[in-house]
């Protein structure tokens, strides 16, 4: 493919990653980012901030060689514990013996690749830069420094990965057949955390990702290299539990003491962290088409950003960078059908995991603590380890395959209706395990 000059508008996960994935093939490239330079203000010295990290990503990792690095600072998290509010723990592998989601630091991966991108790849980061314009025929952009200053940046193609509130997306919305919608869910979340115990060690068990969930809420927690956990509380903004309701002190130590008691004692600066970390919103972005004139395109969040409830909005990101990659290894210069391409593969593909986060969502706060929902799963498990080729579960497919989400989505619907009539079956209780429920299983599969 011939060199090309490139602008990469964000420096976030997905926009570092692709941008190590456009010098590797020998491009130019310009990365625009507003924030400063985090590896020099240790903004992440302070609060750290993980991510469940799993198989589409690490294989869009590989695709540049830093799975290894990133490995080595990777905590597998190979179930999930339940804590119920009197304590008990109930647990729930996520996938086979020895398959894991990782927890990383969000600031730590996104400073590696910044890193790789710059001193390995001639990747050339600009920060402190806000993208103010586009022109979308030519692919030349605009960026801001905080002093009002304007430069301009041509290129021969530009990618718009600046998140949520993308300035390149907002520029594409006032293009003709241009569709869009941006929509916040009732919860919102916010940050907390368990310290490392006296010794250093972890409070709870390590290599889980831990539940609290109560219905309507939860409370969930991913460890830190350091023995801490980053716990992030989803809760709705308004209404009985809520954000709202918990105004003072008080409040939020009683919400606490009565919902989250076990979780509470592990938390000696709750009070201190609720005060000082924010209440954020959490949306849904749905828009297309993601490129135009074969000179833009939209990539990771700024095209679709999802819910967080099923680990997947960087792994898809990440996945749009080995598709990306992959079409540009097919059709070389021809970036006009490299573009159509990406976005006629990608869309569905984001649709389907936009609509598995939500639903994963229900599953996480009501269903984990439901006896039905874990006998189901203890069934399916049963029969998936028995019969592999007949049965990947749903989790597996999105978490530890590379099949297409909206494939995922279609067999998972089909799953679900067959599981249905499973449980429907009386006495099912006493025989799950048994010969009748298999004999069922195979004939409804098959
Ligand atoms: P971002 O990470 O948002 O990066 C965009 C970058 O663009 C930023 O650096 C921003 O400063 C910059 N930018 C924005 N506007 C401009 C502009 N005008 N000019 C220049 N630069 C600009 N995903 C998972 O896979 N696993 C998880 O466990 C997970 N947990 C999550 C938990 C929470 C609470 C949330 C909110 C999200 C979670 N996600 C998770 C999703 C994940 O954070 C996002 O999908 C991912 O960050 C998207 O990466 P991105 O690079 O597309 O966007």
């Amino acid at each position: 493919m011939t060199k090309k000059e490139i602008t990469i508008v964000g420096a976030g996960l997905v926009g570092s990653l692709w941008a190590v994935y456009m010098a590797k093939k020998g491009h130019k490239v310009n990365m625009y980012e507003r924030r400063p330079d985090t590896r020099k203000e240790g903004v992440y010295g302070g609060r750290s901030i993980n991510l469940a990290l799993s198989d589409r990503g690490w294989k869009a990792l590989r695709g540049v060689g830093l799975e290894d690095e990133i490995r080595k600072v990777a905590i597998p998290m190979y179930r999930r514990v339940m804590h119920s509010v009197d304590g008990t723990l109930t647990y729930q592998p996520y996938g086979k013996e020895g398959q894991a989601i990782y927890s990383v630091s969000r600031g730590g991966l996104n400073q590696t690749m910044m890193s790789l991108a710059e001193q390995h790849e001639g990747v050339k980061i600009h920060f402190d830069q806000k993208c103010t314009g586009v022109d979308l025929e030519t692919a030349t952009a605009w960026f801001e420094d905080d002093h009002g200053k304007i430069v301009e940046q041509e290129a021969d193609l530009l990618f718009g990965a600046d998140g949520f509130y993308s300035a390149v997306r907002q520029i594409m919305q006032k293009t003709d057949r241009f569709t869009y919608s941006q929509t916040y869910i009732e919860h919102g979340y916010k940050e907390l955390s368990i310290p490392p115990a006296e010794d250093g060690g972890f409070r709870i068990e390590k290599n889980a990702l831990h539940i609290w969930p109560r219905g309507g809420f939860m409370l969930i927690a991913l460890p830190n290299q350091d023995g801490s956990f980053t716990c992030t509380l989803f809760m709705p903004f308004e209404g009985e539990n809520s954000f709202e309701n918990l105004k003072g002190d008080d409040d939020v130590l009683q919400f606490f003491r009565s919902t989250f008691p076990d979780a509470l004692a592990m938390m000696p600066d709750l009070i201190v962290e609720w005060k000082e970390n924010p209440t954020s919103s959490l949306g849904i972005i749905r828009c297309f088409p993601w490129t135009r004139n074969g000179k833009v395109a939209l990539i990771g969040d700024s095209s679709h950003a999802i819910v967080p409830f099923y680990g997947q909005g960087m792994n898809a990101g990440f996945e749009d960078c080995t598709v990306l990659n992959e079409l540009f290894e097919i059709y070389g210069d021809d970036v006009d059908t490299i573009f159509r391409q990406y976005e006629l593969i990608r869309k569905p593909d984001a649709d389907a995991i936009a609509e598995l986060a939500m639903r994963n969502f229900v599953e996480m706060r009501d269903l984990t603590a439901d006896p039905d929902f874990l006998l189901r799963k203890k069934i399916e498990r049963r029969f998936a380890d028995k019969y592999p080729e007949k049965w990947l579960p749903l989790y597996s497919m999105v978490t530890f395959s590379h099949i297409r989400y909206h494939d995922a989505l279609a067999e998972g619907n089909r799953q679900d209706a067959i599981m249905s009539k499973i449980m429907s079956i009386p006495g099912i209780e006493q025989k799950w395990d048994s010969v009748e429920v298999e004999n069922r299983l195979l004939e409804l599969v098959s």
